[in-house]
This record gives C-alpha cells, structure tokens and sequence, in this order.
C-alpha cells in the first residue's frame, strides 16, 4: 500500500496535475452499521468531487468511507523567527489551489493537493468548520466519525484539537467546538451524550478518566463490528463545562500517567471518544445511502435509539523515533509509535484502494477505530507541519503520509531544462543588453571628456591668440601715435604755408617750401613705415613666445578670465584705433589734396576752392583723364568706401567731420561718384544734412551732395529722397555763407535737369535759392546765378520744344527784380551766369511783357554793347531782335541795337 502512494508521487506523471488513478475507490472493506449504497460509482468519486463533499454536512453529498485530509501550516514560533530569519519556510502554501510546494532547494519543488489547505494565518474556528463540523454533523446524524490530527511534535496537534480556550474562546480547539454543536443540536430530555477519554502508549489502553484503569481491552462484536471499551470510563455529558473540567481531568491525568511512565505526552495517542445517544420516536426514519440522498432505507415509526461514536484522536507525533539513535525503552516506544501509525497508514490506504485485505489488526488504534473509519464513517485527518526548514525532511514524510492517506497523486512538478534554459537566455538577454548600455554610456563618457579637453585646448588657444592680437594692435596704435603727430606736423606747416607762402609761392610758381613739406612728410611716413616693421617683427617674436607658452600648459580659468577682459578692451581699443587711422589717414589726404589743389590753382593762377565741382564741373574731367590718380582716390582704394562711410555714423563728433570732410572730397571726383552712391553715401549724406546741427558737417555734407548734383542720375536720386525740400530747408536755416554756398551750389546743380524744374518749384527750391541771397556773400551769389541761369536754360529749351509753354517760372517766383539788380554785378561770374539768364527767359515771348516792365529791356540792351563775351552780345542781340514785343519797345523807346 505504501509503495502505491509513492509511486504514484515519484515520477511517473511528470508535470501536469493528472486526475487521481482509479484505485481512488470510496468504497470499503470495512464492516459498517450500514451497507454501503450499491448505487455509488466508484469512479466518479474524484477528488474535486469528494473534495466539494468534506465541508458538506454528512448525509448530503458527502461519499462516506473516504478520508479527507487537510494540512495546516504553523506559524513561525518565537524561536524559528530568529533562528531562521534568513531563511524561507521550507513550504509555500497555495490556498485557492488547495496546493502545498515543498521546497527542495532553491528552483525546485514538489507540489501536493489537499483536500483543504490552512495556512498559518487560518483561525481555529475556520478549522473546526473546514476539518471536523461536517464528521460532528455526520456523527448528530447517525454515523460514526473521526478526526485525527497527525504530525510531528510541536506542529501543532494539541493545538488544534485540545485547546480548552478558556481565556480566549477564538482559541479553543475542535474537541471543545465539536462538543458544543453536539450539545447545541441534541435534546436533555431524550437524548444523551458521554465521553471516555484515553491513551494509547504502546499498545497499552489507558483510561485519562481514571488513571488506575491502564490496562483497557477492546471489544468488537463480530455480528455489527461495533468497537467498545467496556472498561472504560464513561462520563455524561450534560454541559460544556463539565466536558470541560474532563479535559481538564484527562490532561492533568495524561501528564501524570506519562511521569509515571517517564515519557512524554507526544509518545502517546489521545484518544477522545464522544458517545451520541438519540431517541428517534414515532417518526419514519428516512436514512440517505452514502451517495444518493434520494434513496433511502424506510423503517418502521416505532421509537428508535440512534448511537453514533466520534472519536477525536491526538496522535503521537510523526518524528522517527528510530533515527534519533534511540535504545531500550526509548526503542520499544519508537517501535510501538510507528507500529500503530504505520497500521493506520496501511488500513487507510487499504481502505483508499478498496483492496480486500485491510491489516486492522495490525495495532491497537486501528482495531479501536475500527467502526468509526470507513464505511459509512466520516473521517478527517488534519496533517500539522511546520514551517522550519531545518525540519524539512520530517514535513515531507509527514506530507507524505498525508498523501499516502489521500492516495492522491502527489504531484510533482519535474524539473523543466527547457524553461530554465528560456529564463537563462532571458537573464543573459538582459545582461547583454545592460552591458551594452554600460558600454555605450562609458564610450559617451569617453567622448565628453575628449570634447572637453579639446574645447579647453582650443580656448586656451583662443586666448593666446587674443593676447597675440591685443600685442599687435598696441603696436598699432603706436603707429598710429606716430602717424598723428605727423598729421600736427603738416597741419602747422599747411597754416604756414598758407600765411606766408601764398604770394611768394605765387610768384615762384609751385612752391619750394610746400615740396619742402611734402619732402618733410615723406621721410616721416618712411621712418614710421619702419617703425611698422619693426613693430611687426616684434609681434612675430611675441607670436612665437606664445606659442611657446601654449606648449608650456594651458594656463588657470581666472587667468583666461583675465586675458578675456583684458582681450575685449583691447577690441574695443583696436576699434577705436582703427577709426582714428582712417581719420588720420583722410585728415593726411585731404591736407594733401587741398595743397594739390592749391597747387594746381596756383599753377592756374585761380582762386583757391577747395570744392571743384562747384564753380568748375570740369576741372574734374580734366584730372581724371589726365590719367593720374589724385590722392583722395588713393585713400578711397585704400581704406574702403563703406568704411568711410560707416565713419558718417560715429559716435565721436570729430570722427564724423572728418569722415564728412573725406566723402565730399571724395564724391568731388567723377570717378568715385558712383561708388559713393552705390554705397549708400548720398542718402547717408542727406541724413546728415536732415539730423546734424553741427554746421561744418552740414556744411562739407552740403558741399559733398553739390558735388554728387553735378551727375544726372544723382540728381533724380536727390529729387526722390527729398533731398531738394532737405536743401531748402537748409537755405533758409543757415548762416554760414559756406554753408549757403554749398547748399546754393547743390540746388544750381539740381536746376540744370529738365525733369526736376517743376519739382523744384514745388518743394520750393527757387525760392529757397532766391531767399539765399539775403547773404550777400559773392560766393553765395554765384551760385545763386548760376542756378538762375541753369533753370532759364532748362525752361527755354522746354520751350522751344514746345514741352511747355507760358511765363517762366522764375517770374513767377518773383526772381526778375533781383536778376535784373544782379544783370551788371562787379563780379564776374555773377555777371556772366545773370546775363546768359536774361538771354534765355527772352527767347519767349511769354516772358516779354514782365521783362520789358521789370526793367530786363535796358539791361539786354547794355549786353547787346557791353558784356565781354562775344557769343553771349550776339545772342543778347538775336534774342532782342527776334521779340515782337521787344522790338517795338525798342521802337518806341528809340533804341538801336
Ligand atoms: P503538538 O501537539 O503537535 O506537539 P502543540 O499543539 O503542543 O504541538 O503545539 C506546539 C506549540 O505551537 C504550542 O505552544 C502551540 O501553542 C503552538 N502552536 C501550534 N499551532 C499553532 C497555531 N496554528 N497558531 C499558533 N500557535 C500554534
Ligand atoms: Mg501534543
């Protein structure tokens, strides 16, 4: 029998829980009060089924004859809490399966179902309902039950059956509970109930109710096979107190029977029988078979007396006695513990199996169980184990028995190769990728600091190139210290030249003493032209020490610090400078350019304009296609037009006249005019004009505009950025007579292009150009004439083209008065410019009836006599003599031409 429990645990059904093998027969060998019903199918009582059955009340469902077995975990005691604290218990419990996992290391484990498995947290009451109610219910019903606790010693066997639960009621155990519900469901009047307490110690019947009775035999009555103790100790029952006070009685009994012994209470079974005794009067009595309720045995209503025995057994514990090296005594104990446990094993596997022969003779606790096992009996076992893993081996023979009893598979769950492995390449899986992270996180590792080292590199060669740099520019503006004081040099010996060497030099034809300067000049720019070099050597050798401080280690973060504010003054320092170059450079050029001018003035023996453009467009042609390049080109070549003009914006207002001053020299020549324009010199150059109140910048920006007038296409592009409302606003606003000759000079130029006559009118140019002469200054007039002159022309042509017609404008503006006044003026470029005026405004006859009244006659008339130039008195002449109007004018004032 015992070999058929293991094998079925040992390995033949590998893995899956297989349902229960078909020697898993309720049926029973066993002589029973009642036959067994011979409709029940031993097949079909699988587990499940049966399992569904043990917390039914006998008489349902319930399949009598087969021992239910429940297993219940202890919970740690004080001891194994601190002994075994770092170790996991040696089972693992899985309740809603009804499962227990036996550990047998750490990845592997064997796997056993229970009809009821109670983990170490399950009350007593949950206990006594899920292990003993239904036996008790089984047992008020009519049949006998048992239920027997099983295991090793301390697990908690006493725990579970024999707790009196005197202090605390949740405690008590399933001896008191199951008294209660019999005393709860039977009647004092009819009914009665008595118990007889003993112990089972090798082979030997003890009573615990009367401790001189320790020799109890058994006997059976071979017609019923009813088990009795006739030398026992019966006690009615009729309270739970009294039953009480029993237990009390047969502990303090068993404890002394034991010292007498010199054993201990483990060694021995307790064995606690409750007989019931019901009268069942009068009534049919309908008694279920053992499966089918429907079918049932009907008696006779003729008063009845039921009895039915349960039998509570506290087994001795499950330890192997025998292993501990046992002896003498101790040995026959062992021999006799395992000798009643073993019977019992056998006779309920016997039973499990249904086999024919069940050794219930074997040992006393199966012949004494006899009627109350099988059959139509009920019977629990509840297998107690505790959690220790240093009793491992002994949980497992005790589960074991638990299963031998189930004769259930023990389920084993083999060792799976092919999951490990699955797990293995998943954790290795894992590994890699985690290496690999790691990796990928030191190689950026790696590269961030190979970056940083390579910025710290780079910056620190950036500061030393800064350093480098600050080193040139010092040199730089030691140079350009140099080219200042040059600068001085020539303006003293310019106002020199200008005090006292104008006649002289006027009489000696270019100059001795200004070559003497120019000469003077020369050596200076070549000494500091060597100075340069020097300083550039020097600059090379610092480079070159440097870079071998760059070598020497890269210096601390405040000193980079250092060289970085150190760096941006010196940006802004080299700024500075290099402004001041360029206004040194054009102060130097204009100076030169003014003495070249001043030259070629005196070489033509004319009045020294610095302004060329203004009284002579031409002079300027004629310089350019003499092929040489003047020297405010040169400057122009060299430093850069944008430059120049960014300069028009600077902040310093020395800066800024000196560039203003450079642009009007420079828009002075035809060449450069374009390039100015281009550049945006001529709208920076009306900005000026429009925001500057400073009057030498409005005065060399005038000048520079009257300069880019002369050019057509300029002179549209001054028309549309309002740059003819600019200059009148200017004409009326200034003072300086140089100024107004500048701004004069300007419009004259605009009055010379036939699309722009109307709009000077509009924005009031000629009024502004006629208002201009309220300076009286010759230079201002001259331009103003010219202007004049330039308009008539412009309009006269028009004229004759037949574009307009109709008065001059010029009338209009009300000019006649001052152009008539003007007409015989001592100077002669005024002179000239009025009278080509009067000669055009005559050409139309529009104009006649205004001149002749404004006094324009005589004046045309005096030409016709007096100017010096011949081609402008024949004109006087043929225009006169062409008018109607004049001509009988003439008549009538008997003028002859
Ligand atoms: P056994 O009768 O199997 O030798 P006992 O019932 O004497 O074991 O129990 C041993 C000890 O464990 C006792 O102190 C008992 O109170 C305790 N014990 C047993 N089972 C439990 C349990 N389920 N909960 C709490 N303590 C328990
Ligand atoms: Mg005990």
């Amino acid at each position: 029998m015992a070999s058929n429990g293991y094998r079925n645990g040992t390995g033949t059904n590998k893995g899956a829980i297989k349902p229960p093998a078909s020697s898993n027969i309720r049926s029973s060998s066993f002589k029973s009060r009642l036959p067994p019903s011979s409709n029940h199918s031993p097949g079909s009582a699988l587990r499940r089924t049966s399992s569904a059955s043990f917390t039914t009340a006998a008489g349902g469902d319930g399949v009598p004859g087969r021992v239910r077995v429940a297993v219940r975990l202890r919970p740690r005691n004080a001891e194994e809490s601190t002994a075994d604290a770092d170790f996991a218990d040696c089972v693992e419990l899985q309740p809603e399966l009804k499962r227990l996992k036996l550990r047998k290391n750490n990845w592997e484990s064997e796997t056993y179902e229970f009809d009821e498995v109670l983990t170490e947290f399950a009350s007593q009451k949950r206990v006594y309902e899920v292990v003993a109610k239904p036996v008790v219910e089984s047992v008020l019903d009519g049949y006998n039950g048992t239920v027997m606790a099983y295991g090793q010693t301390g697990t908690g066997k006493t725990f579970t059956l024999g707790r009196l639960g005197e202090e605390d009621t949740s405690a008590r155990g399933i001896m008191v509970r199951s008294m209660e519900e019999i005393l709860v469901n039977v009647s004092r009047e009819t009914d009665s109930i008595s118990v007889s307490y003993l112990q089972l110690y090798m082979e030997t019947i003890q009573d615990l109710l009367d401790p001189a009775n320790d020799n109890i035999s058994i006997v059976e009555d071979p017609r019923t096979g009813d088990v009795s103790l006739p030398g026992a100790t019966h006690v009615e029952i009729k309270d739970e107190q009294s039953f009480l006070e029993l237990l009390r009685l047969g502990e303090a009994h068993r404890i002394a029977a034991n010292t007498k012994l010199n054993t201990e209470s483990s060694r021995s079974h307790a064995i606690l029988m409750v007989h019931v005794k019901r009268s069942v009067l009068g009534e049919e009595v309908a008694i279920p078979t053992e499966s089918d309720k429907s079918s049932h045995f009907v008696k006779p209503p003729k008063p009845l007396v039921r009895k039915s025995k349960l039998v509570l057994v506290d087994l001795a514990g499950s330890e192997r006695v025998q292993k501990s090296g046992s002896e003498g005594h101790m040995l026959e104990e062992a021999k006799s513990i395992n000798l009643s446990l073993s019977a019992l094993g056998k006779c309920i596997n016997a039973l499990a199996e249904n086999s024919a022969h069940v050794p219930i003779r074997d040992s006393k606790l199966t012949r004494l169980l006899r009627d109350s096992f099988g059959g139509t009996a009920r019977t629990s076992l509840i297998v107690t184990i505790g959690p220790s893993p240093r009793h491992r081996g002994e949980t497992a023979s005790t589960i074991l028995f638990g299963q031998r009893v189930e004769n259930m598979l023990r389920i084993k769950e083999e060792f799976d190769y092919k999951s490990l492995a699955r797990r293995l390449e998943i954790q290795l899986d894992k590994l890699i990728a985690e290496n690999e992270r790691q990796q990928k996180a030191f190689d950026d590792e790696v590269e961030r600091i190979n970056l940083e080292a390579q910025n710290r590199v780079s910056e620190v060669e950036r500061n030393f190139t800064d350093a480098l740099e600050k080193e040139r520019l010092k040199c730089q503006m030691e140079y350009m210290e140099s080219v200042k004081k040059l600068e001085e040099k020539m303006i003293e010996n310019q106002q020199k030249h200008q005090h006292d060497g104008f006649m002289k030099d006027k009489c000696n034809g270019e100059g001795p003493g200004f070559c003497e300067d120019i000469a003077v000049i020369k050596k200076l720019l070549e000494k500091e032209t060597h100075m340069r070099k020097e300083a550039e050597k020097e600059v090379n050798k610092l480079k070159s020490q440097l870079g071998q401080h760059m070598d020497a280690g890269a210096g601390g973060d405040a000193e980079i610090l250092k060289l970085q504010i150190a760096l941006e003054d010196e940006v802004h320092q080299k700024k500075k400078l290099e402004e001041e170059i360029i206004i040194l450079r054009s102060q130097m050029l204009q100076l030169t350019f003014e003495a070249d001018q001043m030259r070629r003035c005196l070489a033509r023996g004319g009045s020294g304009n610095a302004y060329p453009g203004l009284d002579s467009p031409m002079s300027q042609v004629r310089d350019s296609l003499s092929g040489h390049k003047t020297p405010v080109s040169a400057l122009f070549d060299q430093v850069g037009v944008e430059k120049i003009l960014d300069l028009l914006e600077s902040e310093d207002a020395n800066v800024r006249i000196h560039a203003v001053k450079v642009v009007a020299n420079l828009a002075a020549e035809e060449a450069n005019q374009e390039r100015i324009v281009e550049a945006g010199g001529l709208t920076s150059l009306l900005m000026l004009l429009r925001s500057y109140e400073d009057e030498t910048v409005r005065r060399v920006a005038a000048g520079a505009i009257a300069n880019l007038a002369m050019n057509e296409a300029n002179q549209e592009l001054i028309m549309v950025q309002g740059g003819i409302s600019l200059l009148s606003t200017t004409a009326s606003d200034a003072e300086d007579p140089q100024t107004l000759r500048m701004v004069a000079g300007a419009i004259a130029n605009l009055c010379g292009n036939d699309k722009l006559q109307a709009t000077l009118r509009s924005e009031g140019g000629i009024k502004a150009l006629l208002g201009m002469v309220r300076c009286r200054h010759p230079d201002v007039l001259s331009q103003v004439a010219r202007g004049i002159a330039n308009f008539a022309k412009c309009e006269s042509r028009a004229s004759t083209n037949g574009i307009r017609s109709g008065r001059s404008l010029l009338i209009d503006e009300g000019a006649l008065p001052w152009i008539v006044q003007s007409a015989n003026n001592d100077a002669a470029p005024i002179r000239r410019h009025i009278e080509l005026a009067l000669c055009h405004l005559a050409q139309h006859e529009a104009n006649a009836k205004d001149m002749i009244n404004g006094g324009a006659l005589w004046e045309l008339v005096r030409i016709t006599r007096d100017c010096s130039r011949e081609d402008i008195r024949s004109l006087a002449r043929r225009t006169l003599n062409s008018s109607l109007l004049f001509r009988s004018e003439m008549r009538r004032l008997r003028i002859e031409l």
